[in-house]
């Protein structure tokens, strides 16, 4: 016999370890799931002992549960599971499900729709599972007795499980149920308790019994015999098939070991659904069937007949539903059978965060964020290379531009530059009536400067003059080298003689401003020309022309000058 879970007086040793197991099992399976913690259970591996009680014999109307244990997704759970046939028992006596377990004589327990009086008169159930969604109790005649309707019973005989003579109390609620809707006064029926003979039926013993619909009608056709069913259901009685509980307790304190058995068995169910065969075949190799005339063919064909009580394609299996339970509960509290029940508490609810569910959400959302990381960095990455490049190309750009405007030996603008410098001022100045000089000045001598020097003190003498004359400059003076050691200033709004007087100042800045060299001084000088932009200068090129011309003449009258104004 399997040891209960939750039991007074257990040694500490066993209640520390089980503690223990539960704490490590429930932390582990926080983390990995269940499934993975089960599978980490090897043969054998500190399994709990669960003992299941079928409520009938041993046949297809309890495959799921075969079907866990042969599959081992009782072992993968962390069951070691003892499955029970139901029935009755060597004494002949009926073995109900919810005293074993209400006893604790067994963990786990199948009954039916009948759990809800039991429950409502203080017995410790829990009902786990729904299993069959509908009931296969039946009544069964046969259609030589010439009627198929529960009103029309009459003085027949008949063999019901009824509370007035009926030590089983397993199946009379329904039947009473039924018959009460067909408004039948169960004290005037002519009945014999079942024998479950089907000769009884046969030979007109009885000519009504009740039955389950998974079995009888098969066989009575096989015997070549025409089963007539009366469904409760026909009377609006249409109570849950077997269905899953527990002991209150069990539920209450493991709700988490209890969701597990419940799950495997479940698991069972789908396979046994989605392999009739095989199932069959296990259940006439390992487990003793009450019949020796169940054979294959029989449990397939009971296999086809569950399947039509659990509705798998509509209702998840296991499935309960609250509002059917009290609709139940309705019809017992009309016949009297309870007072008061409250479903709630007989229906197993865990309050366990389901990480299954998590863990499912869990990894596809990775996967998609993990993506999503790997697109952006991605972006990144390439963002950042384009920035880089632009950079590159921007610097690239600029050193062109420079390299372009720019004179490379003074850093000053080039000829280009100048030019372009020269169009614009000379277009601005008359747009806006203001005055515009240009001065242009030449090294003098520089011929000599290389000859005697060489080139590369003859550039020195170039960048000097460049960084002496900007000291005298103001910051809109335009700078340029426009020639050798020609050199030009465009100085906007400028009349003349301020033109003059900078000029001037170049001149002789540069003059004061001799270059020391290895062996000796340097000094030079420079000619000027300076000319004042006027309405009779047609272009850019004759307001040039007159400064050159200017410089030309202080070239001409002995150079280190430029001409007084009135010269020009
Ligand atoms: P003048 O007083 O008549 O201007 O005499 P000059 O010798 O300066 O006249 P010329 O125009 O004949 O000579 C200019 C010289 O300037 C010729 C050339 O070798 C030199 N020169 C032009 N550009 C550069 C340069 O970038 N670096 C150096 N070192 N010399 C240059
Ligand atoms: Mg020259
Ligand atoms: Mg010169």
């Amino acid at each position: 016999m399997a040891q209960p879970w939750i039991k007074m007086g257990k040694p500490a040793s066993t209640r520390h370890h089980r503690r223990r197991w539960v704490t490590c099992s429930l932390c582990l399976a926080l983390l990995f799931q269940g499934d993975i913690v089960a599978r980490a259970n090897g043969p054998g591996e500190d399994l709990q002992p669960v003992s299941l009680q079928l409520l009938w014999y041993h046949q297809f109307q309890s495959a799921g549960y075969y079907a866990a244990q042969a599959q081992g997704f009782y072992r993968d759970a962390g069951f070691d599971v003892e499955i029970r046939h139901g029935g009755y028992d060597n004494q002949g006596a009926a073995l109900d499900p919810v005293e074993e377990v209400i006893f604790e004589r067994a963990d786990f327990g199948v009954s039916r729709s009948d759990l809800l009086i039991h429950h409502s008169r203080g017995a410790p159930v829990t009902v786990v599972a729904n299993i069959m969604q509908r009931s296969p109790l039946i009544f069964l005649t046969l259609k030589r007795y010439g009627f198929d309707r529960l009103e029309a019973i009459g003085n027949r005989p008949v063999s019901l499980t009824l509370p007035t003579n009926n030590p089983d109390k397993r199946l009379s609620a329904e039947t009473v149920a039924a018959m009460r809707k067909a408004n039948i006064d169960i004290r005037t029926l002519n009945n014999s308790p079942p024998s479950w003979h089907l000769d009884d039926l046969l030979s007109g013993r009885t000519q009504l019994t009740t039955a389950y619909s998974t079995d009888e009608p098969y066989f009575l056709r096989r015997y070549g015999a025409t089963p007539v069913a009366i469904s409760p259901a026909d009377y609006g009685i249409d109570f849950y098939g077997d269905t899953l509980f527990t002991h209150q307790q069990l539920a209450e304190h493991q709700p988490e070991r209890v969701a597990a058995f419940r799950d495997a068995s479940i698991r069972g169910w789908e396979y046994a659904l989605e392999h009739p065969e095989a199932v069959a075949e296990l259940i006439l190799q390992h487990y003793g069937t009450r019949h020796p005339r169940y054979d294959e063919a029989f449990l397939v064909h009971e296999a086809a007949q569950i399947r039509e009580l659990m509705q798998p394609n509509l209702i998840e299996i296991g499935y309960m539903n609250p509002q059917r339970w009290r609709s139940i509960a309705n019809v017992y509290k009309d016949l009297g059978l309870i007072n008061q029940a409250d479903v709630s508490a007989l229906l197993f609810t865990p309050d366990i965060p389901d990480y299954t569910r998590l863990w499912r959400w869990l990894v596809p959302v990775s996967i998609v964020l993990l993506l999503v990381l790997m697109a952006a960095s991605y972006l990144h990455i390439v963002n950042r290379r384009l920035t880089l490049e632009i950079a590159r190309r921007r610097q690239a750009e600029m050193a062109l531009r420079i390299q372009a405007e720019k004179d490379g030996l003074t850093g000053i603008d080039n000829r280009r530059l100048f030019d372009e410098h020269m169009q614009r001022e000379v277009s601005r100045a008359r747009r806006h009536r203001l005055p515009l000089s240009l001065i242009l000045f030449d090294v003098d001598s520089f011929k000599a400067v290389n000859d005697e020097h060489g080139h590369l003190v003859g550039d020195r003498v170039l960048k000097d003059i460049t960084r002496v004359t900007s000291q005298v400059l103001r910051t809109s003076d335009l700078f340029a080298r426009y020639g050798g050691e020609e050199f030009a200033v465009i100085l906007p709004e400028t009349p003349l003689d301020e033109a003059w007087q900078v000029a001037e100042r170049i001149r002789c800045i540069n003059r004061e401003h001799p270059i020391p060299l290895d062996d000796g001084t340097l000094h030079y000088s420079l000619s000027l020309g300076v000319a004042e932009l006027t309405l009779d200068d047609v272009s850019v090129q004759a307001f040039f022309g007159r400064a050159d011309a200017q410089l030309y003449r202080a070239k001409a009258a002995g150079r280190d000058c430029l001409l007084p104004r009135i010269a020009s």
